[in-house]
């Protein structure tokens, strides 16, 4: 009896596995490579269940000096769109994205969409723009658009839902764009000064009405000129 009972629990458990080979369907959505979190993020957002997203850069990782590496490359050539911010924020890797937009992958830049007369100067490289549009969230509205128009050209199936995904996104970014700029009231405007070791803020600091941006190391070689400059900024 026993036997026979486990018997059938082997042939029911095989029966099992059998079928679960057989019903896991292959996989056909269109996938996205993106590279920062931000990035990642959007294509999530408006691609819902129609896509697979696979950001390169995890929290934490600088992307002026990200390299790409093997596992990377291999990402990218199966990759059905890739996409990145552009204006040279991923500066290591714009020589691999030109490679693979020759060799048929679309490579879109999200940032490629923004007029230029609302770009800041790269504080950092003569001739190149700031890179660092998402921390103005109107712009970065922009960003999103960039993501969904590229969704819609390799997806046209499911346009519809790209257009309708994103737009909810959009309000939601209105949404917070109005909350960034009411909790920036809440500091005098003589009072908004911001120091920081990295120049990634001239387009927060624009929207929010920062009067000055200190760059930490600038800071640091003037402290007393900069002191200076604090007491006149504070009375
Ligand atoms: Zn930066």
């Amino acid at each position: 009896m026993k036997k026979v009972l486990l018997f059938g629990i082997f042939a029911l458990l095989l029966t099992v596995l059998a079928g679960c080979g057989d019903i896991l369907p292959e996989d056909n959505r269109p996938y996205i490579v993106t590279t920062t979190g931000m990035i990642t993020d959007i294509t999530k957002i408006v691609g819902g269940s129609f896509v697979r997203v696979e950001g390169l850069m995890g929290p934490g990782v600088d992307p002026h000096l990200y390299k790409a590496s093997e596992s990377d490359v291999e990402k990218l050539a199966k990759a059905d769109l890739i996409l990145y911010n552009g204006l040279y924020l991923e500066a290591k890797l714009e020589d691999v994205f030109k490679q693979m937009n020759e060799q048929g992958t679309p490579t879109v830049a999200v940032t490629g969409s923004i007029p230029k007369e609302f770009l800041l100067d790269s504080p950092s490289y003569e001739g190149q723009y700031d890179p660092h549009i998402w921390f103005d969230v109107e712009l970065w509205k922009y960003a999103v658009q960039g993501a969904r128009d590229a969704l819609m050209k390799i997806d046209q199936e499911h346009e519809l839902e790209y257009t309708k995904r994103a737009d909810s996104y959009m309000n939601r970014l209105d949404d917070l764009h109005k909350a960034v700029i009411d909790k920036a009231d809440d500091v005098p405007l003589k009072l908004r000064v911001l120091v920081t070791a990295h120049d990634a803020f001239g387009y927060f600091g624009q929207s929010v009405r920062i009067m000055k941006l200190l760059d930490y190391k600038v800071f640091l070689l003037s402290l007393k000129q900069e002191l200076k400059t604090f007491k006149m900024l504070l009375t």
